[in-house]
């Protein structure tokens, strides 16, 4: 299939106008407002570290922000003895929390087994579904040609992000869905390979904190929060990363992504 240029003439770009020309610029800072946004992630928590303080910026200014989570999460401990069943349902309570302190609408899991997420048709298909469902101006998720990233779930989070867009957008992909075709204006990738667009975040560095911490089972693995510590230096941390984003726009504090309009 011959990817699609893009131009004002293609008839089936409803969103088009939504963009303006690409400046040439190396470094773009800020999309428009979406009207609506969907963030696909791996894990619970994926999203919060990748995007979490633009779609609470979005989401404050009337984004309506759907997040769709792949796997069930129930890798996500260093407790040999832990059930798994209960670390499930705690790590969906926790993202449906990290969710509401960012501001956004709907959280969907689609309840893969972590660890074993691959991106072949049926886990495309459910993704082009959820793309349909959502109809979203803006799609944000994992990059896939991070180079050099070990973990598969995350590789194959990016590749369904991608070729979920490319089912949804075509009516020849999966029309037994009895869903319309849907084709996003722009994909946002975060742990980007080659940056070249920037979200400010000044203010909701904070919210996107918020939500992190409401991951409580991942404070002491993935986070690497020291409980008796009275300041958490993940919050540093965090605040750092979002200060290296921002130091080459100029912004005190961005997350980095690179940015695809042309789908
Ligand atoms: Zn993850």
């Amino acid at each position: 299939m011959t990817e699609p240029e893009g131009g004002a003439g293609s008839p089936d770009r409803p969103v088009a106008s939504y963009l303006a020309p690409a400046s040439g610029a190396t470094l773009q800072v800020d999309l428009p407002v979406p009207g609506r946004a969907l963030a696909i992630g791996a894990h619970p928590d994926d999203i919060d570290f990748g995007c979490g303080g633009t779609l609470a910026k979005w989401a404050a200014a009337g984004c309506v922000v759907t997040e769709l989570v792949l796997t069930d999460g129930s890798k996500g401990t260093w407790d040999p003895n832990a059930d798994r069943a209960t670390l499930v349902a705690l790590r969906q309570e926790e993202q449906r929390a990290a969710a509401a302190a960012l501001g956004a609408d709907d959280v969907v899991f689609l309840g893969h087994v972590d660890g074993e997420l691959a991106s072949g048709l049926a886990e495309r298909a459910a993704v082009c579904r959820v793309i349909r469902e959502v109809r979203p101006d803006v799609v944000l998720g994992h990059d896939p040609w991070k180079r050099y990233r070990l973990h598969p779930d995350h590789r194959h989070a990016g590749f369904l992000a991608v070729e979920g867009i490319v089912a949804a957008r075509d009516p020849h992909f999966f029309p037994d869905q009895g869903l319309p075709p849907h084709r996003p204006a722009c994909l946002l990738l975060w742990e980007a390979d080659e940056v070249d667009h920037v979200e400010a975040i000044e203010e909701f560095v904070d919210t996107k904190l918020r939500a992190l911490l409401a991951h409580q089972s991942q404070w002491e693995s993935t986070m690497g929060i020291d409980r008796s510590a009275e300041a958490f230096g993940f919050e540093t941390r965090i605040r750092e990363r979002a200060a290296e984003a921002g130091a080459p726009a100029g912004l005190s504090l961005a997350e980095a992504f690179k940015r695809i309009d042309r789908l």
